[in-house]
């Protein structure tokens, strides 16, 4: 029997473009992620990837 491995989960500090506001957010979100201050829309999925529309501050282990 063969076991998956699990890709090892991260969490993505971003900051949002429109607003500035920072927030943690993980980084293989499956729904979008919207800023928690202004609403704008700073990630989208794809395939089991989110795609980060929005700056990178940091990347948490
Ligand atoms: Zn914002």
């Amino acid at each position: 029997m063969e076991l998956i491995p699990q890709p090892k989960s991260r969490f993505l500090r971003v900051k949002c473009s429109d607003c500035g506001n920072e927030q943690v957010m993980f980084g293989s979100a499956s729904t979008s992620v919207n800023c928690l201050v202004c609403g704008k829309t700073i990630a989208k999925p794809r395939g089991g990837k989110a795609n980060i529309l929005t700056k990178i501050v940091a990347v948490l282990e």
